[in-house]
Protein backbone atom coordinates (compact mmCIF):
# COMPACT_ATOMS: atom_id res chain seq x y z
CA UNK A 1 0.00 0.00 0.00
CA UNK A 2 2.31 3.05 -1.50
CA UNK A 3 0.23 5.49 0.17
CA UNK A 4 0.53 4.14 3.75
CA UNK A 5 4.15 3.51 3.27
CA UNK A 6 4.20 7.69 2.45
CA UNK A 7 2.42 8.11 5.58
CA UNK A 8 4.42 6.08 7.56
CA UNK A 9 7.31 7.75 6.23
CA UNK A 10 6.56 11.10 7.23
CA UNK A 11 5.59 10.23 10.98
CA UNK A 12 8.66 11.40 13.18
CA UNK A 13 11.02 8.47 14.47
CA UNK A 14 9.02 6.24 16.29
CA UNK A 15 10.57 4.49 19.71
CA UNK A 16 10.08 0.46 19.40
CA UNK A 17 12.62 -0.31 22.49
CA UNK A 18 9.37 -1.17 25.06
CA UNK A 19 7.08 -2.32 22.31
CA UNK A 20 6.42 -6.01 22.31
CA UNK A 21 6.35 -7.20 18.59
CA UNK A 22 6.26 -10.64 18.05
CA UNK A 23 8.69 -12.02 16.13
CA UNK A 24 6.41 -14.27 14.26
CA UNK A 25 3.57 -13.29 12.40
CA UNK A 26 0.98 -15.74 11.36
CA UNK A 27 -0.50 -15.80 7.99
CA UNK A 28 -3.93 -13.60 7.51
CA UNK A 29 -6.94 -16.22 7.66
CA UNK A 30 -8.47 -16.64 4.34
CA UNK A 31 -11.58 -15.75 6.20
CA UNK A 32 -9.94 -12.26 6.88
CA UNK A 33 -8.44 -10.87 3.24
CA UNK A 34 -10.01 -8.22 1.64
CA UNK A 35 -12.45 -8.67 -1.04
CA UNK A 36 -11.59 -9.03 -4.83
CA UNK A 37 -10.54 -5.43 -5.89
CA UNK A 38 -10.40 -3.67 -2.75
CA UNK A 39 -7.14 -3.36 -1.55
CA UNK A 40 -6.23 -2.31 -5.29
CA UNK A 41 -9.01 0.10 -5.14
CA UNK A 42 -7.21 1.71 -1.61
CA UNK A 43 -3.82 1.45 -2.80
CA UNK A 44 -4.38 3.48 -6.24
CA UNK A 45 -7.48 6.24 -4.74
CA UNK A 46 -7.02 5.99 -0.81
CA UNK A 47 -10.75 4.69 -0.82
CA UNK A 48 -12.63 1.67 -2.03
CA UNK A 49 -16.47 1.90 -2.76
CA UNK A 50 -18.85 -0.46 -3.86
CA UNK A 51 -23.28 -0.85 -4.29
CA UNK A 52 -24.18 -4.10 -1.69
CA UNK A 53 -27.85 -3.91 -3.66
CA UNK A 54 -30.44 -1.23 -4.30
CA UNK A 55 -28.40 1.93 -3.85
CA UNK A 56 -26.85 1.39 -0.75
CA UNK A 57 -23.19 1.55 -0.84
CA UNK A 58 -20.39 0.27 1.11
CA UNK A 59 -17.36 3.13 1.63
CA UNK A 60 -13.96 1.67 3.70
CA UNK A 61 -10.30 2.80 3.38
CA UNK A 62 -9.31 -0.85 4.70
CA UNK A 63 -10.10 -0.35 7.81
CA UNK A 64 -12.83 1.53 8.76
CA UNK A 65 -16.31 1.49 7.19
CA UNK A 66 -19.41 4.14 5.75
CA UNK A 67 -22.55 3.32 4.75
CA UNK A 68 -23.93 5.69 2.04
CA UNK A 69 -27.45 5.32 0.37
CA UNK A 70 -28.24 7.10 -2.64
CA UNK A 71 -31.74 8.34 -2.99
CA UNK A 72 -33.54 10.72 -5.37
CA UNK A 73 -32.54 13.58 -3.31
CA UNK A 74 -29.24 13.21 -2.35
CA UNK A 75 -27.02 11.02 -0.40
CA UNK A 76 -27.16 9.54 3.51
CA UNK A 77 -24.38 8.32 5.18
CA UNK A 78 -23.57 7.01 8.50
CA UNK A 79 -20.07 7.93 10.05
CA UNK A 80 -17.39 9.69 8.74
CA UNK A 81 -14.02 8.56 9.80
CA UNK A 82 -10.87 10.94 11.53
CA UNK A 83 -8.22 10.78 9.09
CA UNK A 84 -5.75 8.76 11.04
CA UNK A 85 -1.97 8.08 10.30
CA UNK A 86 -2.05 4.44 10.34
CA UNK A 87 -4.31 4.31 6.91
CA UNK A 88 -5.28 6.79 4.14
CA UNK A 89 -7.41 9.21 5.39
CA UNK A 90 -11.20 8.13 4.53
CA UNK A 91 -12.29 10.41 1.29
CA UNK A 92 -16.24 10.51 2.01
CA UNK A 93 -16.24 13.21 -0.47
CA UNK A 94 -14.83 11.17 -3.37
CA UNK A 95 -16.31 7.82 -2.80
CA UNK A 96 -19.86 9.79 -2.76
CA UNK A 97 -18.79 11.88 -5.41
CA UNK A 98 -18.06 8.74 -7.42
CA UNK A 99 -21.12 6.66 -6.90
CA UNK A 100 -23.58 9.93 -6.74
CA UNK A 101 -22.09 12.60 -8.72
CA UNK A 102 -23.68 16.17 -8.46
CA UNK A 103 -25.60 14.33 -5.38
CA UNK A 104 -25.40 16.46 -2.01
CA UNK A 105 -25.15 14.73 1.42
CA UNK A 106 -28.36 15.25 2.82
CA UNK A 107 -28.38 13.58 6.11
CA UNK A 108 -25.49 12.05 8.50
CA UNK A 109 -25.89 9.47 10.74
CA UNK A 110 -23.51 9.03 13.76
CA UNK A 111 -23.17 5.30 14.71
CA UNK A 112 -21.70 6.35 17.95
CA UNK A 113 -19.86 9.43 19.44
CA UNK A 114 -16.10 8.02 19.28
CA UNK A 115 -14.11 10.27 17.49
CA UNK A 116 -12.18 7.38 15.09
CA UNK A 117 -15.85 6.94 13.46
CA UNK A 118 -17.12 10.56 13.47
CA UNK A 119 -13.72 12.65 13.39
CA UNK A 120 -14.33 13.29 9.87
CA UNK A 121 -17.90 14.70 10.12
CA UNK A 122 -16.54 18.25 10.36
CA UNK A 123 -15.49 18.45 6.90
CA UNK A 124 -18.74 16.77 5.68
CA UNK A 125 -20.57 19.48 7.48
CA UNK A 126 -18.15 22.27 5.84
CA UNK A 127 -18.58 20.59 1.99
CA UNK A 128 -22.87 20.56 3.07
CA UNK A 129 -23.59 22.79 5.45
CA UNK A 130 -27.54 21.73 5.81
CA UNK A 131 -26.99 18.35 6.00
CA UNK A 132 -29.09 17.05 8.62
CA UNK A 133 -27.08 15.15 11.68
CA UNK A 134 -28.80 12.47 13.11
CA UNK A 135 -27.74 10.30 16.27
CA UNK A 136 -29.07 9.19 19.96
CA UNK A 137 -29.60 11.63 21.89
CA UNK A 138 -26.80 10.63 24.72
CA UNK A 139 -24.37 10.69 21.87
CA UNK A 140 -25.99 14.63 21.21
CA UNK A 141 -25.04 15.25 25.27
CA UNK A 142 -21.39 13.90 25.32
CA UNK A 143 -20.52 15.72 21.91
CA UNK A 144 -22.47 18.94 23.16
CA UNK A 145 -19.91 18.77 25.81
CA UNK A 146 -16.77 17.97 24.02
CA UNK A 147 -17.17 21.18 21.70
CA UNK A 148 -15.22 19.53 19.33
CA UNK A 149 -15.66 20.88 15.82
CA UNK A 150 -14.57 17.66 13.85
CA UNK A 151 -17.72 16.29 15.41
CA UNK A 152 -20.31 18.80 14.82
CA UNK A 153 -23.58 18.48 16.84
CA UNK A 154 -26.28 16.41 15.74
CA UNK A 155 -29.11 18.14 14.61
CA UNK A 156 -31.36 15.61 15.16
CA UNK A 157 -32.07 12.81 18.02
CA UNK A 158 -33.77 9.70 19.05
CA UNK A 159 -34.16 7.89 22.49
CA UNK A 160 -35.34 4.45 21.61
CA UNK A 161 -35.66 3.95 17.72
CA UNK A 162 -36.66 6.51 14.74
CA UNK A 163 -37.78 5.90 11.00
CA UNK A 164 -35.16 8.29 8.57
CA UNK A 165 -37.27 8.90 4.81
CA UNK A 166 -35.54 10.99 1.99
CA UNK A 167 -36.02 10.35 -1.69
CA UNK A 168 -37.77 6.92 -1.82
CA UNK A 169 -35.33 5.47 0.93
CA UNK A 170 -36.29 4.21 4.07
CA UNK A 171 -33.79 3.02 7.09
CA UNK A 172 -34.73 2.60 10.83
CA UNK A 173 -32.18 3.61 13.76
CA UNK A 174 -32.80 1.68 16.89
CA UNK A 175 -31.21 1.42 20.62
CA UNK A 176 -30.65 -0.64 22.80
CA UNK A 177 -28.69 0.20 25.26
CA UNK A 178 -24.45 0.32 25.82
CA UNK A 179 -23.80 -2.09 23.28
CA UNK A 180 -20.07 -0.30 23.06
CA UNK A 181 -20.58 2.93 24.43
CA UNK A 182 -23.98 4.53 25.62
CA UNK A 183 -25.45 5.90 22.38
CA UNK A 184 -24.48 3.22 20.57
CA UNK A 185 -27.20 2.71 17.84
CA UNK A 186 -28.23 0.08 14.71
CA UNK A 187 -28.57 1.23 11.26
CA UNK A 188 -31.34 -1.39 9.53
CA UNK A 189 -32.12 -0.79 5.95
CA UNK A 190 -35.03 -3.37 5.98
CA UNK A 191 -35.87 -3.90 2.35
CA UNK A 192 -32.55 -4.42 1.66
CA UNK A 193 -31.41 -6.53 4.49
CA UNK A 194 -28.36 -4.41 5.31
CA UNK A 195 -27.50 -3.81 9.00
CA UNK A 196 -24.51 -1.57 10.27
CA UNK A 197 -23.40 -1.82 14.11
CA UNK A 198 -19.88 -0.54 14.40
CA UNK A 199 -17.59 -1.83 17.26
CA UNK A 200 -19.50 -5.02 18.33
CA UNK A 201 -18.97 -7.73 15.77
CA UNK A 202 -15.68 -7.92 13.64
CA UNK A 203 -16.17 -10.14 10.52
CA UNK A 204 -13.15 -12.97 9.86
CA UNK A 205 -10.70 -10.83 12.87
CA UNK A 206 -11.15 -11.08 16.68
CA UNK A 207 -12.52 -7.97 18.53
CA UNK A 208 -10.35 -5.12 19.08
CA UNK A 209 -8.44 -4.76 22.15
CA UNK A 210 -10.03 -5.50 25.45
CA UNK A 211 -13.37 -6.58 23.59
CA UNK A 212 -13.46 -3.25 21.80
CA UNK A 213 -12.73 -1.04 24.41
CA UNK A 214 -16.20 -1.36 25.38
CA UNK A 215 -17.45 0.64 28.62
CA UNK A 216 -19.70 -2.22 29.46
CA UNK A 217 -18.27 -5.86 28.44
CA UNK A 218 -21.83 -7.57 29.54
CA UNK A 219 -23.84 -5.45 27.37
CA UNK A 220 -21.42 -5.42 24.77
CA UNK A 221 -21.96 -9.29 24.49
CA UNK A 222 -25.76 -8.80 24.56
CA UNK A 223 -25.12 -6.43 21.33
CA UNK A 224 -23.97 -9.57 19.43
CA UNK A 225 -26.71 -10.94 19.99
CA UNK A 226 -28.98 -8.56 19.56
CA UNK A 227 -27.34 -8.09 15.96
CA UNK A 228 -28.86 -11.67 15.03
CA UNK A 229 -32.43 -10.40 16.01
CA UNK A 230 -32.50 -8.64 12.96
CA UNK A 231 -33.43 -9.60 9.11
CA UNK A 232 -29.91 -9.22 7.20
CA UNK A 233 -28.13 -10.26 4.80
CA UNK A 234 -25.34 -8.11 5.03
CA UNK A 235 -23.34 -6.67 8.29
CA UNK A 236 -21.87 -3.15 8.27
CA UNK A 237 -19.32 -3.63 11.31
CA UNK A 238 -17.40 -0.08 10.96
CA UNK A 239 -14.02 -1.97 10.88
CA UNK A 240 -11.40 -4.10 8.86
CA UNK A 241 -11.02 -5.92 5.64
CA UNK A 242 -14.92 -6.87 4.46
CA UNK A 243 -18.23 -7.00 5.23
CA UNK A 244 -20.12 -9.51 7.67
CA UNK A 245 -22.79 -12.05 7.91
CA UNK A 246 -24.54 -13.83 10.27
CA UNK A 247 -21.97 -16.38 10.01
CA UNK A 248 -19.66 -13.86 11.20
CA UNK A 249 -21.57 -12.49 14.19
CA UNK A 250 -22.08 -16.65 15.27
CA UNK A 251 -17.96 -17.01 14.91
CA UNK A 252 -17.68 -13.99 17.14
CA UNK A 253 -20.42 -15.08 20.01
CA UNK A 254 -18.13 -18.44 20.12
CA UNK A 255 -15.43 -17.00 20.41
CA UNK A 256 -16.61 -14.85 23.36
CA UNK A 257 -18.53 -18.23 25.02
CA UNK A 258 -14.54 -19.54 24.72
CA UNK A 259 -13.60 -16.73 27.05
CA UNK A 260 -16.48 -17.44 29.16
CA UNK A 261 -16.08 -21.07 29.84
CA UNK A 262 -12.23 -20.32 30.50
CA UNK A 263 -13.02 -17.91 32.95
CA UNK A 264 -15.49 -20.73 34.64
CA UNK A 265 -12.99 -23.75 34.50
CA UNK A 266 -10.10 -21.23 35.97
CA UNK A 267 -11.95 -19.59 38.61
CA UNK A 268 -13.06 -23.29 39.25
CA UNK A 269 -9.50 -24.27 39.46
CA UNK A 270 -7.64 -23.06 42.65
CA UNK A 271 -4.22 -24.54 40.77
CA UNK A 272 -4.15 -21.30 39.29
CA UNK A 273 -3.63 -19.15 42.44
CA UNK A 274 -1.05 -21.58 43.76
CA UNK A 275 0.69 -20.94 40.54
CA UNK A 276 0.63 -17.42 41.03
CA UNK A 277 1.89 -17.24 44.54
CA UNK A 278 4.31 -20.48 43.39
CA UNK A 279 6.07 -18.36 40.39
CA UNK A 280 6.52 -15.34 43.18
CA UNK A 281 7.87 -16.86 45.64
CA UNK A 282 10.47 -18.80 43.33
CA UNK A 283 12.22 -15.67 42.29
CA UNK A 284 11.52 -13.83 45.58
CA UNK A 285 11.76 -16.91 47.90
CA UNK A 286 9.57 -19.20 50.06
CA UNK A 287 6.69 -17.34 51.67
CA UNK A 288 7.46 -14.30 49.56
CA UNK A 289 4.26 -14.22 48.18
CA UNK A 290 2.28 -12.84 51.06
CA UNK A 291 4.51 -10.64 52.91
CA UNK A 292 2.98 -7.16 52.77
CA UNK A 293 5.12 -5.50 50.01
CA UNK A 294 3.98 -8.38 47.84
CA UNK A 295 0.33 -7.50 48.13
CA UNK A 296 0.12 -5.85 44.47
CA UNK A 297 2.75 -8.33 43.03
CA UNK A 298 0.34 -11.40 43.96
CA UNK A 299 -3.02 -10.23 42.26
CA UNK A 300 -0.85 -9.20 39.29
CA UNK A 301 0.65 -12.37 39.06
CA UNK A 302 -2.51 -14.35 39.55
CA UNK A 303 -4.32 -11.82 36.89
CA UNK A 304 -1.95 -12.87 34.34
CA UNK A 305 -1.91 -16.39 35.61
CA UNK A 306 -5.32 -16.56 34.78
CA UNK A 307 -5.41 -14.79 31.37
CA UNK A 308 -2.61 -16.48 29.94
CA UNK A 309 -4.70 -19.82 30.41
CA UNK A 310 -7.27 -18.28 28.79
CA UNK A 311 -5.10 -16.79 25.63
CA UNK A 312 -2.93 -20.06 25.18
CA UNK A 313 -6.45 -21.75 24.33
CA UNK A 314 -7.55 -19.20 22.35
CA UNK A 315 -4.38 -18.86 20.87
CA UNK A 316 -4.57 -23.03 20.14
CA UNK A 317 -7.87 -22.32 18.42
CA UNK A 318 -7.66 -19.05 16.76
CA UNK A 319 -4.05 -18.26 15.71
CA UNK A 320 -4.33 -19.04 11.91
CA UNK A 321 -1.98 -22.00 11.57
CA UNK A 322 -1.88 -23.12 15.10
CA UNK A 323 -4.26 -25.15 14.46
CA UNK A 324 -4.07 -27.22 11.07
CA UNK A 325 -7.16 -29.60 11.19
CA UNK A 326 -9.62 -26.41 12.45
CA UNK A 327 -8.14 -23.70 9.81
CA UNK A 328 -12.00 -22.41 9.42
CA UNK A 329 -12.09 -21.24 13.23
CA UNK A 330 -9.30 -18.88 12.19
CA UNK A 331 -9.57 -15.38 13.22
CA UNK A 332 -7.17 -12.43 12.43
CA UNK A 333 -5.55 -10.55 14.84
CA UNK A 334 -5.59 -13.51 17.40
CA UNK A 335 -2.01 -13.40 18.51
CA UNK A 336 -2.23 -9.41 19.20
CA UNK A 337 -5.84 -9.40 21.33
CA UNK A 338 -6.41 -12.90 22.51
CA UNK A 339 -4.70 -11.90 26.00
CA UNK A 340 -6.25 -8.18 26.33
CA UNK A 341 -9.76 -9.80 25.61
CA UNK A 342 -9.43 -12.75 28.45
CA UNK A 343 -8.40 -9.90 30.18
CA UNK A 344 -11.36 -7.17 29.68
CA UNK A 345 -14.03 -10.36 30.63
CA UNK A 346 -11.80 -11.59 33.80
CA UNK A 347 -11.42 -8.48 35.11
CA UNK A 348 -15.74 -7.80 35.03
CA UNK A 349 -16.59 -11.12 35.96
CA UNK A 350 -13.77 -10.78 39.04
CA UNK A 351 -15.75 -7.16 40.05
CA UNK A 352 -19.24 -8.90 39.42
CA UNK A 353 -20.18 -6.50 36.75
CA UNK A 354 -20.92 -8.97 34.26
CA UNK A 355 -24.56 -10.75 34.30
CA UNK A 356 -24.06 -14.44 33.04
CA UNK A 357 -27.44 -15.52 31.52
ZN1 LIG B 1 -16.04 2.96 19.16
Amino acid sequence: MKSLIAIVMLLPAIVFADILIPDTAPPLPPNAEFPQGVAEDIESKGYHVSEIRDDIFWITNGDYHVMAVKTYKGVMIVDAPEPLPFFPPMDVLGAVAEVAPGYPITHMIYSHAHSDHIGGAGIIKEAFPDVKIIAHRKTKRLLAKMNDPKRPVPTKTFSKSMTVKSGGKKIKLHYYGNTHMPGNIFVHAPKEKILMVVDVTFPGWVPFRRMALSDNIGEWIKGNKKVLDFDFDTLIAGHVTRLGTRADVEAQMEYVQDIIDSFDSIMGDPSTLFNAIGAYDSVHGPGAAFETSAKWALFSAFYDASTKACSDLLDAKYIEGANPGDNLKALAGAEAFNFSNCEAYFVARRLGVVKVD
